[in-house]
């Protein structure tokens, strides 16, 4: 039996990722393999390390992937911080919050929730107030929910934190890259990034950052593991847990990442490259314009979906500036759009999760996905798939609208 050659479609990915990998990237990523400890290799792995380190504008010390997608992250951070019994307060704005206390759980953590509507976020007093009467010993938040399109502010919850000496661990794998993440003026302990979100690079690896207040649960608990903690190391802390997954332990990790380069997984050398050109193409950009960039495409979005007619879903004063949420109208069969823009158009967007799905669609404009020509396409071919499921849209009003925006916006 033969089997063909793989014929991918070339698409127009519109969604909060995967999204569109810049050609330098796809090209980096078929440089030939260097052994996992062949200097040629190692300085590489310590360039990347620079770079995340200023992505995440941080001067922690220990700042690279994890291999995995943006869970393996997630899954490294909190299951190497928590241990069975510690309290963690998750203030839950959407699903990924949600997914930070499934993994908060399977480690064993007594969970301590917050709600709030989704298409909302927290006002950081209420988690503030919670803080103080849980006293936990970690407080895991999103700060970009894909799931809604919404943005948590988290400066004064990350300095309420600090004060009260609990852990600030933050998911910012929607944001990292597309919108301002400042890692240590806002006093977050641990941060996880996505890849195939706005850094614009293939699922396949997370990078993180942490500073030494994580770094020293991790190396007591190694202590614990090896049993080299005295009594008196006992009595006096809290975790008597080894960590206990052995390929997202972050201490092995760290240690592997160190100039000791202790032998634990084979980094996987192809998605370092590609890490590495997304990161480089994202700061020869530089953060400030890439942020504005994400901005100025989002405006062009949100002037055509207004001017079709749509509405948007969420409040404008949280938006995360990556993801625009657009409210389905009233009897529309929203899959049924999606699959006309996808078959017809080749535009991909997204619909949404538990009590959203149906309700909205989510349109991504991230890393290299968020371009002109992309906007307006994806523009047209929703416009389009509208007037053919019979809803009345302001026939070329909202491609008109955008391009208003892109001819005299900048
Ligand atoms: C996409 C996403 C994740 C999960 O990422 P995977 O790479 O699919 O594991 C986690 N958190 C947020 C906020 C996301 O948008």
């Amino acid at each position: 039996m033969s089997y063909r050659e793989i014929n991918a479609p070339l698409r127009t990915i519109m969604t909060p990722g995967p999204v569109e990998v810049d050609p330098r990237v796809l090209r980096a990523m078929s440089t030939p393999i260097l052994g996992q400890f062949d200097p040629a290799f190692t300085s590489i792995m310590n360039t990347v390390m620079s770079m995340i380190r200023e992505v995440f504008q941080t001067k922690n010390q220990w700042a690279f992937p994890i291999d995995g997608t943006s869970r393996s992250g997630l899954e490294a951070v909190l299951g190497s911080v928590i241990e069975p019994g510690d309290k963690v307060l998750i203030p839950i704005y959407g699903r990924f919050g949600h997914l930070l206390t499934e993994i908060a759980e399977r480690h064993g953590a007594e969970l301590h929730l917050l709600h709030c509507e989704w298409g909302e976020v927290f006002d950081p007093e209420v988690v503030i107030n919670e803080m103080k009467k849980v006293n936990p010993k970690v407080v895991a938040i999103v700060h970009g929910e894909t799931s809604t399109g919404c943005m948590q502010p988290l400066e004064e919850i990350g300095k309420a934190c600090r004060e009260q000496d609990v852990l600030f661990i933050v998911d910012a794998v929607a944001t990292i890259g597309g919108a301002d993440v400042q890692t240590d003026n806002w006093y977050i302990d641990a941060a996880i990034g996505g890849n195939q979100k706005c850094i614009s690079v293939p699922s396949g690896n997370s990078p993180i950052t942490y500073n030494e207040r994580i770094e020293k649960i991790l190396l007591d608990r190694k202590k614990v593991e090896r049993g080299i903690a005295t009594d008196k190391e006992l009595a006096e802390k809290s975790y008597h847990h080894p960590i206990k997954s052995n390929y997202l332990d972050l201490s092995q990790l760290q240690d592997y990442w160190s100039p000791r380069r202790l032998n634990h997984h084979t980094e996987a050398t192809s998605m370092l490259y590609a890490l590495h050109e997304g990161l480089r193409i994202l700061l020869e950009e530089g953060l400030e314009n890439r942020f504005a960039r994400h901005k100025f495409h989002e405006k062009a979005l949100i002037a055509g979906i207004e001017g079709m007619g749509l509405e948007l879903f969420g409040d404008s004063r949280w938006k995360l500036p990556t993801v625009t949420c657009v409210k389905v109208p009233e009897g529309v069969d929203a899959e049924s759009v999606r699959a006309m823009m996808l078959n017809q158009f080749g535009v991909e967007i997204a619909s949404s999760f538990g009590p959203l799905h149906g309700k909205i669609w989510r349109i991504g404009t991230m890393g290299y996905s968020c371009r002109k020509e992309n906007v307006l396409f994806a523009l047209s071919a929703l416009e389009a798939s509208l007037i053919r499921h019979g809803v009345k849209v302001q026939t070329g009003a909202g491609v008109q609208a955008s391009l208003d925006i892109y001819t005299n916006g900048q």
